[in-house]
């Protein structure tokens, strides 16, 4: 016998059916894993056995959905992966950086990520990941023990890219090994969708759409219809990538997804990773119309703005996009993994790269991070809050430094909060975080696993990379050592 739990805030983003709300001095109840009921505290009517906690300096908002996640590898980017780029590579990190930290990255390397990464992205307020990973049992037993919603199944494909001359980029191809994943994947679906209360659901993922063949993505998107889940793959995420595409094909990347029905059938179930190089974008100039044909499949873009940023490219834009229809969810893709930066950065971007202030609102970009994420996902029941909704909430303090003064919730949450702000995380009715701690959890522990998964990382780099530089060659420090 569950009872009825009500939270009693100052300020609750509710659902109308439509779009979000804001409710001042509102009640959230939830019985269980859902949500029972959303409004005004005058109209609230408590039952007798109801536990009401009194809120009034707090604001509710739905969990946040993360739609482009690779959590076993992306702490290990840190203090590595920032301000390098090629221009051989059109400044993406994909063909030198990524091959050599992966290679160089060791088991215990990806469980102290997996670990690290459960915890930081429920600290910074997903509520629901989407996770490429390796490891996919150890990723699923750590995310149920926190008691974060997670997407995830093996990644597959059918080739590689590499380089041997840091000019070019070359692919090896075992097609065989492709069919091998994607089975992979669909046995791990079949065994795990659902699993611990439904907090474990399944996702293909064919990795990039340069190293999967056409039957790998045929067959693919097959499965994905008839199990139902969403499918993710990468794509015009590179310069190189979108001429190896018109050089494979005379078709640009968004446009052979549709010519191989990725894009279409499925809608916004059907997910682009990045889609930040369409053909219009000013650092490919070609004849074309990728974001309409993404809007026009009802697709779903997932946008994960700091990876590029740090490259220094940014989407064009964020609210061309949505106003050609294209369903535009949020991710963080690489560190730090906290949402609150990511849709920080999409808003941000978006003004600049259009040119106009009123347009990336802290109301685009929040909606893209909850109903943009569950329209990706095919829920209905998450990123919201409305009866019948999961209870997936984020309780952030609103009187703190980074908070007050506090009329409008989404600007000051998109613009000015921090992850210290977020004070209490619900998940599926758990309480996984409470005053910043989860039960369970030593926060110094897995940044001490980090540290020496790094270090031994760092000192593997030339046996991984393809000229065998050192780490400090490959990714020079900021400051000369004192003495040198
Ligand atoms: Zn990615």
């Amino acid at each position: 016998m569950t009872s009825t739990t009500a939270i009693h805030a100052g300020h609750v983003i509710g659902f109308d059916g439509v779009s979000h709300r804001h409710i001042e001095d509102g009640v959230v109840a939830y019985e269980g894993d859902t949500i029972t009921w959303v409004g005004p505290h005058s109209a609230w009517r408590p039952d007798p056995d109801c536990t009401e906690i009194e809120a009034p300096g707090r604001l509710v908002t739905p969990g946040l959905i993360n739609l482009h996640a690779h959590i076993g590898g992306s702490p290990l980017d840190k203090s590595y992966i920032e301000d390098v780029g090629r221009r051989e590579f059109g400044m993406s990190g994909l063909y030198e950086m990524l091959p050599a930290r992966s290679g160089a990255q060791d088991e215990e390397g990806t469980r102290a990520c997996l670990d690290f990464s459960s915890v930081e992205l429920v600290m910074s307020g997903t509520t629901t990941v989407f996770s490429m990973d390796p490891m996919p049992e150890y990723n699923m037993a750590r995310a149920a023990e926190i008691g974060l919603r997670m997407y995830l199944a093996p990644t597959f494909r059918s080739g590689r890219w590499y380089t041997s001359d840091g000019r070019q980029v070359l692919y090896d191809w075992d097609e065989q090994a492709g069919l091998d994943g994607l089975a992979r994947a669909i046995e791990f679906i079949e065994r795990h969708d659902g699993a611990h209360d439904g907090l474990i659901r399944g996702m293909l993922c064919p990795m990039q759409i340069d190293t999967c063949t056409e039957d790998l993505f045929r067959r693919a998107c097959d499965a994905a219809r008839d199990l139902g889940v969403p499918i993710q793959t990468h794509a015009s995420q590179s310069v190189v990538e979108f001429h190896e595409m018109m050089r494979r094909h005379g078709r640009t990347p968004v446009e052979w997804l549709l010519d191989i029905g990725f894009l279409g059938p499925r809608g916004p179930m059907a997910i682009v990773g990045h889609g930040i190089f369409p053909n219009s974008h000013s650092w490919i100039n070609q004849i074309g119309n990728d974001i309409e044909i993404l809007g026009d499949a009802g697709a779903t873009v997932a946008h994960a703005p700091w990876v590029f940023a740090r490259r220094g490219i940014a989407l064009e834009s964020f609210a061309d996009y949505l106003s050609a229809d294209v369903n535009m969810s949020i991710g963080t893709d690489t560190a730090p993994q906290s949402m609150l930066e990511a849709m920080r950065w999409a808003a941000v971007l978006g003004k600049v790269t259009g040119r106009n202030a009123e347009r990336s609102t802290a109301a685009e970009v929040f909606t893209a991070a909850t109903l943009g994420g569950a329209a990706a996902l095919g829920r209905d029941d998450l990123g919201r809050i409305a009866p019948g909704a999961k209870a997936d909430l984020l309780v952030w303090d609103t009187g703190g430094t980074w908070m007050a003064p506090f009329r409008d919730p989404l600007k000051n949450l998109v613009y000015s909060a921090r992850e210290e702000d977020l004070r209490k995380v619900v998940i599926n009715g758990r309480t996984v975080m409470d005053e910043r701690s989860i039960p369970g959890v030593d926060v110094a522990e897995l940044g001490v696993r980090l540290q020496a998964s790094g270090e031994r990382l760092w000192d593997r780099i030339p046996q991984a990379d393809w000229a065998e530089r050192e780490i400090d060659e490959l990714s020079p420090r900021s400051l000369a050592r004192w003495g040198d």
